[in-house]
């Protein structure tokens, strides 16, 4: 009985019964009384009948009746009636028979009329005669002489017709019942059906749309309620369907984004299992696909991290932990999300690559220590010379000039340092404004050689130069590239011994004009090659420092050369000699 199609059915053939039943039976009730007082009336007057024909004035019976059921036998009034007179206690006098005493009276009906001197009627009986069921009703009518009782007729009347009919008339009504059940079955479920088809065909399309076809349209049929409901859920799937866009736009974007950002994204569930990890999560801790859990991501990176202690953090709280994970520095964000009863769902981090940020920072610390050492050496020699001088060297002229010549180049030196500090900080700031302009390179690698001749002859050193052309037109700041000309040919001199042979060439390739300065000096080992144009690294601090170096020249050089968006490297043979180029683009 689930359906409501049954239910209906089922409530109108309930309703149905009920009218009937009652009905019915209301109906019988009726005709029952009806039937009944009739039969009364008719008693009554059969009685009556009697009592003016058989009975004297002073209530004594006529013996001339004594066989009184053969006389009422002519009489239609008396048809089917057995006729008593019986006397003031209830014995039968007429007829006289034998049978007399046998029958089973309704000695109640008796006893009530000699006690009220009134007639009485009893309730119709059914008695078994020669194997037939007869119905009978008895009646009692007091013969009173004033108000003495005499005699008492008593009759018989069989009521077995009107009993019949009122079972024909039942058998009628529990038959129509019947067949107005049938009928509410056949019409109850056809019209219980055209209320519930277009319910079920909601049903249908709303599992449907809870499937997601949130396209699909029922179409209304009807104005009534149900068609209402129909309209209302056409609208809702629309409303829906356009939410759902909209969140799924949202999604494709969130997910577009945490693919393509630059910071690792994972999340893990309560039991640490990977649900999310974007690329940049995968190449920065350079994960396969086989790992699944924290711990396998963690520990195969060397990374001690307890999972449980994340998870019970408070919600909006962040664990950040610095993670070195091969030759990277990886900062992870750690938080938990979700909270349903208290407990949050998983874990979400977040992974930034540190490495610059940190190496910017070692340099930084690297480059303060630099700067105080170097200035510390001169510092103190200028100190100590000073002291000398005021305690008492100063009256020793030639001693006195000497020490003052010693502070004077230790401030030359520490003058040639901030200034060279001073130029890098501008490099570095962008603060420097290069004057770009067509410029004959072969003019200016000529007029630096000249210009370094005399300190290279110093040194009985041979400085020259190889140029095929010599009209080379690039676009640069002349006076710049001069600087870089002058530090890189000033260094093959300082790191080459006397006689050496130093030449600087000039040749074009397709896309550079190139300049290499080629000594035949010290060289630099193979290990110290790639850092010489770091700022302060020098390879022999001491002969640089004698040099008056600052190991700050490279440094400048490259930053010139990067502004020109040219290159500048360096190619050695520890004990044989150096070569630096120079590419300027064309
Ligand atoms: P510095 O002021 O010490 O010369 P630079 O930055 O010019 O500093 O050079 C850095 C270091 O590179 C020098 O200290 C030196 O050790 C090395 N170097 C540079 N040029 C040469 C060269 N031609 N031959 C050998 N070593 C060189």
């Amino acid at each position: 009985m689930k359906s409501i199609q049954w239910r209906l059915v089922f409530i109108y053939l309930t309703l149905v019964l009920i009218v009937m039943i009652s009905s019915g039976t209301f109906i019988i009730w009726q005709i029952r009384d009806n039937e009944y007082k009739k039969i009364h009336n008719e008693l009554k007057n059969t009685a009556e009948s009697i009592r003016e024909n058989i009975v004297s004035d002073d209530g004594s019976i006529n013996p001339r009746w004594k066989d009184i059921n053969t006389w009422v036998g002519d009489r239609s009034i008396f048809i089917n009636k057995k006729i008593y007179i019986l006397d003031d206690q209830g014995n039968i006098i007429i007829p006289d028979t034998e049978e007399n005493g046998q029958e089973q009276w309704n000695k109640r009906v008796v006893y009530e009329t000699i006690i009220s001197k009134k007639p009485a009627v009893g309730d119709p009986v059914q008695i078994l005669e020669g194997g037939l069921v007869q119905e009978y009703v008895d009646y009692a009518y007091p013969i009173l002489v004033g108000d003495v009782l005499k005699n008492i007729i008593f009759i018989r009347a069989s009521t077995q017709e009107t009993s019949n009919s009122i079972a024909i008339i039942t058998n009628i009504i529990v038959i129509a019942s019947f067949l107005a059940l049938f009928i509410t079955v056949i019409f109850g479920t056809y019209f219980a059906k055209t209320l519930t088809e277009p319910i079920k065909i909601l049903t249908r399309k709303a599992k449907e749309m809870a499937e997601g076809h949130l396209d699909t349209k029922i179409d209304v049929k009807s104005n009534d309620e149900i068609g209402q409901l129909t309209e209302s859920f056409n609208h809702m799937a629309e409303e829906l369907n356009q939410m759902l866009l909209t969140i799924s736009g949202e999604k494709n974007k969130l997910e577009t984004v945490i693919t393509h950002m630059a910071d690792g994204i994972l999340a893990f569930d309560r039991k640490g299992h990977l649900i999310h990890a974007n690329p940049a999560a995968h190449t920065m801790l350079d994960m396969t696909d086989k790992e699944q859990y924290f711990y396998d991501i963690f520990k195969r990176n060397g990374i001690e991290l307890s999972f449980d202690e994340f998870l019970t953090m408070k919600p909006g709280y962040i664990k950040q932990h610095l993670m070195l994970v091969k030759d990277k520095y990886i900062n992870g964000c750690f938080a938990t999300y979700g909270r349903k009863k208290g407990e949050s769902d998983g874990v979400i981090i977040v992974l930034q690559d540190v490495t610059e940020q940190k190496e910017l920072e070692e340099m930084r610390k690297e480059f303060v220590a630099n700067v105080s050492h170097e200035l510390r050496t001169p510092l103190t020699t200028v100190k100590s010379y000073a002291e000398t001088l005021l305690d008492g060297a100063v009256d020793n002229k030639d001693l006195a000039l000497s020490f003052l010549q010693v502070i004077n180049n230790e401030a030359d030196r520490m003058t040639a340092l901030v200034q060279d500090l001073l130029e890098l900080s501008r490099l570095d700031n962008k603060q420097v404004k290069f004057n770009l302009k067509s410029v004959n390179i072969a003019q200016l690698i000529i007029k630096s050689v000249e210009q370094h001749q005399i300190l290279a002859q110093k040194k009985n050193q041979n400085l020259g130069y190889s140029i095929t052309n010599e009209k080379i037109i690039i676009n640069i700041d002349p006076e710049r590239i001069q600087q870089v000309l002058s530090n890189v040919i000033s260094n093959a001199i300082k790191y080459s011994p006397e006689e050496a042979k130093i030449n600087v060439s000039l040749s074009e390739e397709e896309d550079f004009v190139v300049v290499k300065v080629t000594d035949t000096g010290f060289g630099i080992p193979e290990s110290d090659l790639p850092r010489i144009f770091e700022r302060f690294y020098r390879v022999d601090k001491a002969r640089s420092r004698q040099m008056g170096g600052t190991g700050l020249g490279l440094a400048i050089a490259k930053e010139i050369m990067e502004h020109h968006k040219g290159k500048i490297y360096a190619e050695s043979e520890y004990g044989k000699g150096t070569t630096i180029t120079m590419k300027f683009p064309k």
